[in-house]
């Protein structure tokens, strides 16, 4: 099914470049299904990314295109990240930024993980 509001998936955006090696990641864990790996420009004293390993551009074209087996293999993986960080007892949040008023920059799907402080508000207000 074709997604609308972003291009097709482009094969030389910079998470399927870290997928497949040509730039280096600051790897947490890697399965059939998922790569995790630290952002490169942290915003909080945890932040990691979890992305699937197949082509799926935003979580509207995942979440419509992926298998069973990529949905469900991709959470679990999204689960032991944040748990084997050590992030359970604090707390953590998961976000997913999808098209343009959700700012996303990588046109290949992930999730962020924050952690190790409070987060403040889910959503900032807009500037006055
Ligand atoms: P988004 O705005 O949701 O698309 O987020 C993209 C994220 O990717 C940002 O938080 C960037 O800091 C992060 N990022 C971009 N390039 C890299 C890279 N080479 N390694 C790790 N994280 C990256």
């Amino acid at each position: 099914m074709s997604i609308t509001g972003l291009p097709p998936y482009d094969s030389t955006n910079i998470f399927a470049r870290i997928l497949r090696g040509e730039i280096p990641s600051r790897k947490v864990h890697e399965d059939d299904y998922a790569l995790a790996f630290h952002d490169i420009n942290p915003q909080a004293p945890v932040h990691v990314l979890v992305i699937p390993k197949g082509p799926y551009v935003s979580h509207a074209d995942f979440s419509v295109n992926a298998t069973e087996a990529e949905i469900a293999g991709f959470w679990r993986a999204v689960g032991k990240v944040a748990r084997d960080l050590g992030l359970e007892s604090s707390g953590y949040r998961i976000l997913s930024n999808m098209g343009a008023d959700g700012g996303q920059e990588v046109p290949h799907f992930h999730v962020h993980i924050f952690g190790g402080r409070r987060l403040g508000r889910m959503v900032p207000r807009p500037e006055a």
